[in-house]
């Protein structure tokens, strides 16, 4: 066992209660010098998960009341021994009792090092380890049961039954090579072109669905657009529902990116209301312009704002053009200012146009609606194993391309030896996804994401 370290679990907000988490060998000692509990009874003798009320001492001076609560290796989130302390929740006393656990002879904990010695004690693979981030920043319903869901380990044994077809392949192939004469279950070459194909089919629907799991996980990078005075400020203020952007009938008040995040039902759209579209009169204006064009490039959803009181102009119809082949969808706003009229040029341009009168909060729904139609957010299932980042979406598409290899050079009858190195670099790359063949730098990029006291 490693070393006890230290760390403060519980934010950095006041709270009812602050727990101070302690990991290692020493953990229940180290816990045990600055823990009195109220019947006298030593931690130390304190069985696997019970807890203890009682007080912290430090320098012959209580800092609080306290409930230390013991677990004992391997039956702990690390494997290691461990003690949660509970103290009231005020910064200070938190704060005061992580130094006093310090003093007795931890060590601050790493950021995500509880979490990393869970995984190299073997309690948990990456996939899991990195549903635990995923779970803590989800910011909805939908993102946290995808969360659970890779914590559960839904990816991993997806990934564990694509992993032991290729193994069953290359060891039936290795085989064959190796040991020629002897009596080993013949290995026709249909039957492992339906191996490889059912492997490459399993990574294909992972690797399809990753747009779809960041959608959910991440929430969506959406940009609201359209000329100056259309009603774009307006419409973010009523998304986000309160006063972000600066909404004033001067055109081109907003003149920088303004940004926020806002829950349409299951899904976050982080929302940028970007300086209007025209042609650039001053200096200020055209860099703002020019910034705008950047988001919508980048943007995985567009708001395009037209304005139903005023006739369709050169601005518009750039944005229009701009539009063509991106996820986008069209708003014709001020339509309390209009006797019904439809803007049809728009209509033919986008699969989904609403109309709406922003400033009377007016149909509201039908925008959430169209946003979920453009995404395609209906079929969006987080029961579904996701890959949850680009580092698992890169070793399955690696893991893919060296399968996809194998098939193609079976079909150009290449000898079992020569097919059996690109299935044991597709088999790799998975080991590596879920971290049973990761480098340590890979392991230790992804527990330095993780907050201190995870
Ligand atoms: P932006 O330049 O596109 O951000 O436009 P703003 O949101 O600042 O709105 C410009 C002006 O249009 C403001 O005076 C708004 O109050 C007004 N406005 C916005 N939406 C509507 C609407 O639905 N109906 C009417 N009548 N006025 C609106």
């Amino acid at each position: 066992m490693e070393k006890t370290i230290a760390a403060i679990a519980t934010g950095s907000a006041q709270g009812g209660i602050g727990v101070i988490r302690l990991s290692g060998c020493d953990a229940i000692e180290t816990a045990a010098r600055i823990f009195k509990s109220a019947d006298g009874a030593p931690l130390t003798e304190v069985g696997g998960y019970r807890a203890k009320f009682g007080r912290i001492e430090s320098g012959g001076r209580m800092i609080d009341e306290a409930v230390a609560l013991v677990f004992r290796a391997p039956k702990s989130y690390t494997g290691e021994d461990v003690v949660e302390l509970s103290v009231h929740g005020g910064l200070f006393v938190v704060q005061k009792t992580l130094e006093a656990a310090l003093e007795a002879g931890a060590a601050p904990a790493e950021p995500g090092e509880f979490t990393k010695r869970a995984f190299l004690n073997g309690k948990m693979d990456l996939t899991r380890a990195e549903g635990v981030a995923e779970v803590i920043s989800a910011n909805g319903d939908a993102a946290l049961r995808a969360s659970v869901e890779l914590l559960e380990g839904a990816l991993s044994r997806n990934i564990d039954e694509a992993l032991q077809s290729l193994l069953d392949c290359s060891a039936l192939m290795g085989a064959w090579v190796d040991y020629p004469d002897e009596e080993i279950p013949e290995l026709s070459e249909d039957e492992l072109r339906e191996r490889l194909e059912a492997v490459r089919g399993r990574l294909q629907t992972l690797l399809d669905g990753y747009e779809n799991g960041q959608i959910i996980t991440q929430g969506v990078d959406t940009a609201i657009a359209g000329k100056p005075n259309a009603g774009k400020s307006t419409l973010m203020n009523l998304l986000s529902g309160r006063e972000r952007s600066i909404v004033t009938d001067i055109e081109g008040t907003t003149r920088d990116i303004v940004e926020g995040s806002v829950r349409l039902g299951d899904i976050v759209l982080r929302l940028s209301d970007t300086a209007g579209i025209r042609r650039g009169t001053d200096e200020v204006e055209r860099i703002g312009i020019e910034r705008t064009f950047k988001k919508l490039e980048t943007a995985q959803l567009i708001i395009a704002v037209f304005d139903l009181s005023r006739p369709l102009d050169e601005n518009d119809l750039r944005l229009i053009d701009f539009c063509r082949g991106r996820r986008a969808l069209a708003v014709v706003n001020k339509t309390d200012l209009a006797g019904g009229e439809r803007l049809c040029a728009v209509e033919k341009a986008f699969c989904h146009t609403v109309y709406i009168s922003a400033k009377r909060r007016e149909s509201l729904d039908a925008l959430q609606e169209a946003v979920y139609e453009t995404l395609g957010a209906h079929e969006l299932d987080p029961a579904v194993p996701l890959l949850a980042n680009a580092r698992q979406k890169s070793c399955c598409q690696n893991a893919l391309e060296y399968t996809c290899e194998a098939l193609d050079a079976l079909a150009a009858g290449m000898t079992f030896d020569a097919i059996n190195v690109m299935t044991d670099s597709a088999a790799d790359e998975l080991l590596a996804l879920t971290g049973k063949k990761a480098s340590e730098e890979v392991v230790n990029n992804i527990f330095s994401k993780f907050c201190v006291g995870k």
